[in-house]
Parts: structure tokens; sequence; C-alpha cells
């Protein structure tokens, strides 16, 4: 997307905001909510305007992990109707918690256990963190089961950090030719996690990796295999995945606030404390 002859050779200088983590105010009132989401929104479309795109084509998901159900109805209140949630169970209880909103959806954008694929299968209308057959088998049967279909991203390792969930980069081409036999996933695009760095130009690397992964594996994936879609940044960077060609950004705390639980409880290996789940990729 950013054409580095545009600006004479020198990158934008967009900043990663991950010094800022942790430190975002609560939201909690609808205002709150509504500001935030507004204030996201007029970022993206700056961003936007930097690569010469159109912000229609940036879709934000606001990402409301560890959010009481109080703050759900705010965000519904403030005019969401997808939400994302990285555990199952949690975005299980709040579904049914919030079965008076019909119209809201769920997109889950964890890694998913095999065991947890039935609960996907009923609930959601959007996963996220697709990275093996297993868990395509068995989330097919489930959905065969239930009479349902599933938007999926397939999750590529940008960054080559051998504790992050994901395909390495190079055997993503050979899992999406095995994703046709796999009829209720519907593959929408590729997602990934950056780097967690403020090393501004190391975090692009990864959304570079990813968009130039999709541009090359769209001329040859089968059909019904979609890859328009790239679902990458989030409150700490998503200014500069749309600056590389960023369709969906996964923002939590720049909208909800900072949360109190650390990163290294949602995925291995982005620097806070200790994990239980560490290395373990289907425990
Ligand atoms: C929590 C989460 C996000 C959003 O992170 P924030 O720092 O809250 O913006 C994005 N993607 C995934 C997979 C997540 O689990």
């Amino acid at each position: 997307m950013h054409d580095p002859s545009a600006t004479g050779g020198v990158p934008p200088a967009t900043p990663t905001r991950h010094d800022r983590h942790g430190r975002y105010p609560q939201a909690g009132t609808v205002e709150d909510l509504r500001h935030n989401l507004a204030a996201v929104q007029a970022r993206i479309a700056a961003a936007c305007r930097r690569a010469g795109r159109d912000p229609a084509g940036v879709r934000l998901l606001p990402v409301s992990k560890t959010r009481p159900e109080a703050d759900i109805r705010l965000a519904y209140a403030a005019g969401c109707r997808m939400l994302g949630e990285n555990k199952v169970q949690e975005a299980q209880r709040k579904w049914e918690a919030m079965a008076d909103l019909p119209d809201l959806r769920w997109s889950v954008i964890g890694h998913l256990q095999t065991n947890k694929a039935r609960l996907v299968a009923r609930f959601a209308s959007e996963f996220q963190a697709l990275d093996s057959l297993r868990v395509a088998e068995a989330l097919e049967r489930r959905l065969q089961a239930e009479g349902r279909a599933l938007d999926v991203f397939v999750q590529v390792n940008t960054s080559g950090e051998p504790s992050k969930y994901g395909l390495p980069p190079s055997e993503v081409a050979a899992f999406l030719w095995a994703l046709p036999a796999f009829p209720a996933l519907r593959v929408r695009g590729l997602m990934t996690l950056a780097l967690f760095s403020s090393e501004a130009e190391r975090v692009r690397q990864c959304f570079v990796l990813l968009r130039t992964l999709r541009d090359r594996l769209r001329q040859i994936v089968p059909d019904g295999v979609g890859l328009d879609k790239l679902s990458m940044g989030m409150s700490g960077d998503f200014e500069i995945a749309v600056e590389e060609g960023a369709t969906v950004v996964r923002v939590g705390q720049a909208i909800f606030g900072a949360r109190a639980l650390p990163d290294s409880h949602y995925w291995p290996g982005s620097g806070a404390s200790g994990s239980q789940e560490s290395g373990g990729r289907d425990a």
C-alpha cells in the first residue's frame, strides 16, 4: 500500500502505540464508547488518506474480551453489531446473556482447541484464527450438524516468533488448497498478530508480509476460497496495519479501556508475565 518512492524513499513515521499499553482510560458510559469509536474511526480514516485508500474498505471490529455484560450492552447502544472475543467460552457466555439482542454477532479471534469447535459452530458468525486441518474438520462436522456456515480467516504467523499461533507463511498455500473439502467454512482472508514491539518498522514488516502473501496466493487459490480480507492491527498498531492494507482491524483497549489481564493470558510470547498456555499449541 505505502509506496516508498512517493515520499522520496522515506517510510512514513507512523509510530506504534504499544507504549500506551495498559494506560487507556476506562469507558464507563455510552458517550465514552461513542467518543472512542469515533476517535478510532477518525484515525483509520487518516491512515487511509495517507495510503490513498477508501475508509469504507476498513471494518473496525471492537474487541470486548474481559469486559462485563454491562459494557457489552453499552457497546450495543453505541452502535456495535459485531464484537470480537479471544476465548470461546467467554464469548459463548456473553452470547447467551445477550439473547435479547439477536442482531449482535460474535467473531472468535483467538486460538481454538478442537474440543471447543462445537461451541463456535453454534453461535459464532466469524472465526479468525483457523490454523489447522484438525480444527477445520471439527468445525465442518459441527457446522453441518447445526445447519450453519462460518466465515473464516486463516491465521498466519508473520513475526516468526515460535510461540505465536498461526501457520508459517510457507505452509499457507497448501493449507488453502485443502479447505474446499470443508464447504461450511467460507474462507474470507488472512489474519495475523504482528510482533508486539515499539519498533514500528519491524511491526510494519509483519503487515507487509501478510499483504504480499495474500497478493501472491490470490492468483492461485482454488475456486471458492476468498482472500480479499486482511485482518491485522490492534490498539497499538492499527494505523500501520491500515497503511499496509488491513481490511479488518481488531481494537479492544482503545475503545473499552485498558485490560487488567496481561496479554500473555491471550497469546503466548507477548512479553508480559508467565502464562500457562505458553508453547502449548493445542494442549
Ligand atoms: C485482544 C486482541 C486484540 C485487541 O487488542 P487490543 O490491545 O485490546 O486492541 C486483537 N487481536 C486479538 C487476537 C486479540 O486477542
